[in-house]
């Protein structure tokens, strides 16, 4: 049977998204991904029930366009990660899944500790490719977004979680086991308060991401910034300090590796980016001008449909 499709899946800790670009499509503008389907990620019954879901998404995903997984030609899988790779094949390991790794995940109704997703998408499907989100979407931002024709830059989400994507001399970070970039986990406060769902106690996730926002402050990130723009001094002060923590995180990175530019996105800055950017540009501009001078710090060019594109862009 002729390849129809290119599979595109976003694997995160909430909900698990596919949808399909045609295989004939022009590769040099953003795909247009048809026939999406997004379910809450599975979180229970044995650690092969992700994959199995993957795979069935992507098999509904086809049915719905009038074909089957048979005419997929690849598979790409942008996941929120760790990833690890016990038998040299990608399996998951991320605390928000696996009930088995981390504080946050208390009460899920797994123990898992890792995910299998390279072998059993393998199996199915003729080329598959799995990359880290933050990665992934740096790609797509490098080839549809605001990255276009950089050699040195950074993509950052800021959503329930914080991670980049980290380019450099025009190559994409990897690392031994493909998670270069989780920068959210660097250590930068004592702040005992703060626990992550990795089990660090003062990262800069555990600080700022959405899920710490509505743990510090016992509001969402949505009605925190709300009530900044209302004027409340508290609110504002607190917004403040988390642009304070994650301006400095991104400062680390421009002088760390010498970038040219920033792009973010994620759930929490895109809504709120007239509020958020300027407070993150001024952590940044001014400091160590030999290295900071000419940098962006630029909202993300793909906008909302960052996370799809990213899949895609392992792929198209
Ligand atoms: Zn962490």
């Amino acid at each position: 049977m002729a390849a129809r499709w290119h599979a595109c899946v976003d694997i995160g800790g909430t909900k698990v998204a596919v949808s399909l670009a045609d295989a004939t499509a022009d590769p040099s503008g953003p795909p247009l991904l048809h026939h999406r389907l997004s379910e809450p990620t599975v979180k229970s019954g044995p650690p092969e029930a992700l994959s199995l879901q993957v795979l069935r998404l992507i098999d509904a995903a086809c049915a719905g366009a009038g074909g089957t997984g048979a005419q997929v030609a690849a598979v790409g899988v942008s996941s929120c990660g760790p990833f690890v790779k016990p038998q040299g094949l990608i399996e998951l390991a991320a605390p928000n899944i696996c009930a088995g790794l981390g504080a946050r995940s208390a009460g899920q109704p797994n123990d898992w500790t890792s995910l299998p997703m390279q072998a059993p998408l393998e199996d199915a499907f003729p080329l598959v490719r799995i990359e880290n989100d933050c990665l992934a979407a740096l790609r797509a931002e490098r080839r549809w977004g605001a990255l276009q024709g950089l050699d040195h830059c950074a993509y950052v989400t800021w959503s329930t979680g914080i991670g980049t994507g980290l380019c450099v001399d025009g190559h994409l970070l990897q690392g031994k086991n493909g998670n270069a970039g989780h920068a959210g986990h660097m250590f930068v406060s004592d702040d005992e308060s703060a626990l992550c769902g990795c089990g660090n106690v003062g990262d800069v996730e555990a600080l700022v991401s959405g899920s710490a926002i509505a743990r510090r402050f016992g509001l969402d990130a949505a009605t925190l910034m709300a009530a900044a723009r209302a004027g409340d001094t508290l609110a504002l002060q607190q917004v403040d300090a988390l642009c304070r923590v994650l301006g400095r995180a991104l400062y680390n990175l421009v002088v760390t590796l010498d970038l040219q530019r920033i792009s973010i996105g994620g759930s929490v800055f895109l809504r709120q980016q007239d509020l958020l950017l300027p407070r993150l540009r001024a952590q940044i501009t001014g400091r160590l001008a030999s290295l900071t001078d000419g940098f962006e710090l630029v909202a993300a060019g793909l906008g909302d449909s960052v996370a799809d594109c990213a899949a895609a862009a392992l792929v198209v």
